[in-house]
């Protein structure tokens, strides 16, 4: 169950150019598209997803060539886009009985299982009589994934699904993907490193339309170990502390100073301490070098 993307490039009429030879190859399970804003997530999705053409390259799922065969692809795929329309005044039942009807799914009791089963999946049995109009951004994005999961897709995208959810909503969310995501090949973008930690088994780091890293989240930290030191330093130390360090990041402690994450391969000087490397720093030094290769 591979996606194999090669070459790939988008360019929109403005001139931006979205995907940049982009080659990626994608498994089974959980796969994370961590970027930040404008990095070209959705557009790499909705090229994916069939829902845009690129300006050339070309992507495979297991014997589809996708670009070629566009109907073989939409029969097989899950697609939550960002934000998704108007529902009609029906509840989150009604709805899925109605879609499944469409589906072809005609024998009622056949029907009422799968519901059934797709509410149970989604947690969504509290609300099932409410009109999905009236949900909250986190159900409304449960239920986009039971809607999706009528058409028993092997390939399931979702494009930065956990924007805007508040954290109980967040880890809802997340646990219905997990569970959603054990048999076929789910891409989930975000821009929040803790959604890649939490629920993938392997991400890509992407940044101007290109695959800056490609790797496993255990593997990502496990490179950059003994490598990650932390110190405390006032606001007034700060600015010089950017010049003399490669500075990964910086919190604010309850007292007013910072504690500088640095990434180096030797301590950088004698009040530094050793700490474990998190996936955020991965994500900052793949930016970082990033930036460098650039300026
Ligand atoms: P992300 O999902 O990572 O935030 P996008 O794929 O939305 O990134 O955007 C990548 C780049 O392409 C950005 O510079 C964005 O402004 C541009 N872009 C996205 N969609 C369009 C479009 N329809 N027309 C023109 N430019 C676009």
């Amino acid at each position: 169950m591979n996606l194999v993307i090669e070459n790939l490039t988008k360019t929109y009429s403005n001139k931006v150019k979205a995907i940049d030879n982009l080659s990626l190859t994608i498994g089974k399970g959980m796969f994370g598209l961590l970027g930040p804003n404008g990095a070209g997530k959705s557009s790499l999705m909705r090229t994916i997803a069939t829902l845009q053409a690129p300006d050339s390259g070309s992507i495979i799922f297991n014997e589809i060539d996708v670009l070629k065969d566009q109907l073989s692809l939409r029969k097989i795929l899950g697609y939550l886009p960002q934000s998704f329309g108007v529902y009609p005044k029906m509840s989150a039942e009604e709805l899925l009985n109605y879609f499944a009807l469409l589906k072809g799914v005609s024998n009622k009791t056949e029907r009422d299982k799968l519901v059934n089963e797709l509410l149970d999946i989604t947690n969504l049995q509290d609300v099932k009589k409410k009109y999905v109009e009236g949900y909250s951004g986190g159900m409304k994005q449960r239920f986009g994934i039971a809607q999706l999961l009528l058409n028993n897709p092997k390939l399931i995208i979702v494009d930065e699904p956990t924007a805007g959810l508040d954290p109980a909503e967040r880890q809802r969310f997340l646990n219905v993907l997990r569970e959603v995501g054990t048999n076929c090949t789910v891409i989930f973008s975000t821009h929040i490193v803790d959604d890649v930690k939490e629920l993938c088994n392997d991400m890509a780091i992407l940044n101007g339309g290109r695959i800056l890293k490609h790797i496993k989240p255990v593997d990502a930290t496990n490179e950059i170990k003994n490598k990650i030191w932390t110190k405390t330093v006032t606001r007034e130390e700060l600015e010089k502390a950017e010049i003399d360090f490669n500075i990964l990041s910086s919190n604010y402690n309850v007292d007013n100073t910072l504690t500088i994450r640095v990434y180096s391969e030797e301590k950088p000087s004698k009040d530094f301490k050793k700490v474990e490397p998190q996936l955020d720093d991965v994500y900052f030094i793949a930016l970082k070098e990033d930036q460098n290769s650039n300026s």
